[in-house]
């Protein structure tokens, strides 16, 4: 017998798959795609860092599994890889070290790759892309230009987030306790020209298309609701006392209209500087506004959060009271919601409670609960149920809250002052970025024709070389003078090209459409053929890109159907996130020093046992805690596997994979039912539920029935046909987990080719055991469950079943009127 020896099985069948292109699949138009349905496995792409993380490692063995058993029953499967390689990490390590980013990617992406092929995944590598290489970016440049051409690309003046240290804008999500999340900066508050892509023009259609996304986690679909944050309320019209300006504001309460007591502005909104010029305020409302706060927005809109605000002096009418109220300036107020200004009603807004009390505003109460007392002075009052009333508020006293909203906002819209309205928390996004490693964005600005798009037969518009990528408050490309100088592709007069780049999340939005024309150079890729793999079958990644990422790319794809370059609306049919993995508590990540990366592992115990163990920790989509021990156990079964299996193959003459013999009793039936009843618990686990955990411990138990079977089986006819068959299904079984040894097993069992060979059959008549779990009801509620043998006369398991203790107690004393029994499965006992 041979020894296990992972890394010669391993080393061998990544060669074959190589030599054969085993895992390369045709478009519909190319030769060898033929009449099989489709199955496009799509896991997230990696940002090459430099090593795999076992993040990665699940994710992509998740998805490789899933391929493997597509392939298996039948499917063309697509199962592509590429690296989302621009961005900071690699032009920071450039600056540290004074190399070139275009060679730091290329030497992580060579080492990524390297250890992806030593994990063995089935991935198509002739369509293997990376986003920094610009045959690629050409075509992130022509989408964008679809969108400049469309009107959803588009420059304006900005209040942007500022690390003085990266010297780049952040996004909201990048500042953390008001400083930058990666450097740890104070970051600062400032206006620039920023690119925009005009996703807002989207937020309904993403809303309601949520309905096609019925195989979506509720939490993500939950989380990009949110993010788009619809609500509908008012939008009221506040006149300035001694001016023609109006202010509107949007409000989901224009039922506490009556109690709004004084009004705020968010610094960045732009009519301060005119409201207080020339004014005793203006010297100290410019200053706080200068000093704006440049905490993240989440920071910002905190409760407990110190407040902070100062008094423009000027008055605004409210236009129900008709009562002149105060305006502020304050930073808990966003321009980036609604309006940019409120009207505070410090009665029921928590804020403005809080703000009011400060700054001693007055606070009146206008909705009350029926039945209780309520102090707005103490604390806001917030409840909008169906008790809570309208007081102190006109014709409107007495109405429900939820009356209130629509009559109020019926009786402005009446009267000329707000109109009812929907608003929405997304923003349009900010893509461009002051950074050099990043696709350039293609556009050239002349001082006669302004922003003029460079023409198709110009692109890619290439990176050029510089020599410095530090940033110093403008974009680095800025530098590159000779690259930056070009005639104006409209007029020909001396011009500027666009310095900024495109933020990587472009570059993500639409790199799985690319997979299906990864090298095709004359267009963004083949419509038909994106139209018959997409949407994606199956996407796999992280729960941490709920929102951006899944959310750019249902809009990328909503343009480019819009555009009429593909053929549905959204990108991804089905969508699993994955739980992460904890190491001694804390979430595996550089910074805490806790990733275990795969090398170590694979070195020592081979690739199919970490495959498994990163399978076997838990649910796949929970949080799970790594150990370094736990791959010992995947380590032993596989090494039990062998023996098994081996044995068998060499005692046992046969074919890999017969057929189930006929005539078995006693232990080897029960081997035979256990054979079937395991298939259709893996097939289900992988097919339907995507519960790997499960599917491997059920393996595990058909080898503890091989084992403890085989010394009786070995030696009989029919005995020693169902031990083969059991182990040819059991390999079977654990290929897609374990593909290695599954094929070298395979070979030495009699077959070949196992990754495309069928995946096992289950005979329904060899799923019924002997006995079966009989559910003992009382009335129709269940109150035991007994196991039973089946074919019992119904009076006897009517007698077992009434001898249960809990049955027994239940009809002490009762008249028993009637007894239902559903054979081989439930007893219902009627009492009065
Ligand atoms: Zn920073
Ligand atoms: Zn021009």
């Amino acid at each position: 017998m041979e020894r296990y020896d992972p890394q010669a099985i391993e080393a061998r069948w990544q060669a074959v798959w190589a030599d054969e292109r085993a895992f390369e699949t045709p478009n519909p138009s190319d030769p060898g795609n033929d009449e099989r349905p489709r199955a496009y496995v799509l896991e997230m792409l990696p940002y090459p860092s430099g090593d795999l993380h076992m993040g990665h490692v699940t994710n992509y063995t998740m998805g490789d599994v899933v391929s493997h058993f597509r392939r298996r029953t039948g499917f063309q499967v697509l199962h592509p890889m590429g690296y989302d390689s621009f961005g900071l990490p690699a032009e920071n390590a450039a600056i540290k070290t004074g190399g070139k980013p275009a060679e730091v990617t290329a030497h992580n992406i060579a080492r990524i790759r390297e250890q992806m092929l030593r994990m063995g995944w089935s991935i198509d590598w002739s369509r293997e892309l990376s986003t920094s290489d610009p045959a690629y970016y050409r075509w992130t440049q022509w989408i964008f230009l679809q969108m400049f051409e469309r009107g959803l690309a588009y420059k304006r003046t900005a209040a942007v987030k500022w690390c003085p240290q990266d010297q780049t804008v952040l996004a909201n999500e990048q500042v953390v306790d008001g400083c930058c999340e990666r450097c740890g900066a104070e970051v600062e508050a400032r206006d620039l020209d920023q690119w925009f892509f005009r996703i807002t023009d989207y937020a309904d259609r993403l809303l309601d298309d949520m309905d096609q996304l019925e195989n979506w986690p509720e939490r993500v679909l939950t989380m990009q609701r949110n993010w788009i944050g619809r609500s509908h309320g008012a939008e009221v019209v506040f006149r300035v006392v001694d001016s023609e300006a109006e202010i509107p504001v949007f409000t989901t309460r224009p039922d506490t209209l009556f109690g709004a007591t004084f009004f705020v502005l968010a610094p960045e909104h732009p009519l301060i500087s005119e409201l207080v010029q020339g004014t005793a305020a203006e010297a100290e409302v410019m200053d706080y506004v200068r000093r704006r706060s440049a905490e993240s927005v989440a920071d910002r809109m905190r409760d407990d959060r110190p407040k902070t605000g100062v008094d423009t002096g000027r008055r605004v009418v409210n236009p129900v009271t008709l009562e002149e109220i105060p305006v502020w300036v304050s930073d808990y107020v966003l321009v980036e919601y609604g309006t940019g200004a409120i009207m505070a009603v410090p009665g029921h807004d928590d804020r403005d409670h809080a703000f009011a009390t400060l700054f001693g505003l007055p606070i009146r109460q206008v909705v009350s609960a029926a039945d209780g007392e309520v102090d707005v002075q103490a604390e806001a009052y917030t409840s909008a149920g169906a008790d809570a009333l309208l007081v102190n508020s006109g014709q409107f006293d007495g109405l429900a809250v939820s009356e209130a909203k629509t009559a109020v906002a019926a009786w402005l819209a009446e009267e000329g002052r707000g109109e009812t309205k929907t608003a929405y928390r997304l923003r349009d996004w900010l893509v461009s970025r002051q950074r050099y490693w990043g696709a350039p964005i293609p556009i050239i600005d002349c001082p006669s024709c302004g922003l003029v798009p460079v023409p198709d037969a110009d692109l890619p518009v290439v990176l050029p070389e510089i020599e410095d990528y530090a940033p110093k408050g403008r974009s680095p490309l800025a530098a590159a003078e000779e690259w930056r100088s070009v005639p104006c592709p409209t007029c020909g007069a001396a011009a500027l090209r666009e310095t900024d780049t495109m933020d990587t999340f472009v570059d993500s939005s639409w790199y799985y459409l690319r997979y299906i024309s990864a090298h095709d150079d004359t267009q963004v890729f083949d419509k038909a053929a994106v139209d018959w793999w997409l949407p994606v079958g199956q996407y796999i990644g992280g729960v941490e890109h709920a929102i951006l990422h899944l959310l750019y790319s249902r809009f990328f794809t909503k343009v480019l159907y819009d555009a009429g370059f593909v053929g549905f609306e959204e990108p991804f049919a089905n969508l699993f996130t994955q739980g992460m993995i904890y190491k001694d508590g804390a979430k595996m990540s550089k910074s805490k020093g806790n990733v275990v990366a795969p090398d170590a592992i694979v070195n020592r115990y081979g690739a199919d046992a970490l495959r498994m163990y990163v399978l076997f920790m838990g649910p796949p989509d929970q949080d799970k805690e790594w150990s370094d021990n736990g791959v010992l156990g995947p380590s032993r079964f596989l090494d039990r596997l062998w023996k098994a299996v081996q044995r068998i193959a060499s005692e046992v003459p046969g074919e890999a994979l017969p057929a189930a013999p006929s005539g078995a009793e006693g232990a080897a039936l029960d081997l035979l039912r256990l054979t079937h009843q395991t298939t259709q618990r893996v097939t289900e686990d992988i097919d339907r539920r995507l519960q790997f955990n499960t599917a491997i411990a059920a393996s595990m138990e058909l080898l503890n029935g091989i084992e403890k079977a085989r010394d009786e089986l070995i030696g009989d006819p029919v005995g020693g046909q169902v031990l083969r068959h059991a182990a040819g299904t059991l390999v079977c079984l654990i290929q897609p987990f374990a593909p290695h040894i599954a094929e070298e097993l395979w070979e030495q069992l009699g077959g070949s080719r196992l990754w495309e060979s069928p995946w096992p059959v289950v005979d329904p008549a060899l799923l019924v055991s002997d006995t079966f779990t009989c559910v003992a009801q009382v009335n129709g509620k269940v109150r035991e469950r007994i196991e039973l043998p089946r074919g019992l006369p119904n009076d006897e398991v009517v007698r077992l079943v009434r001898e249960l203790p809990k049955i027994a107690e239940h009809i002490a004393g009762r008249e028993v009127v009637k007894e239902i029994v559903v054979p081989d499965k439930l007893v219902n006992i009627v009492v009065n």
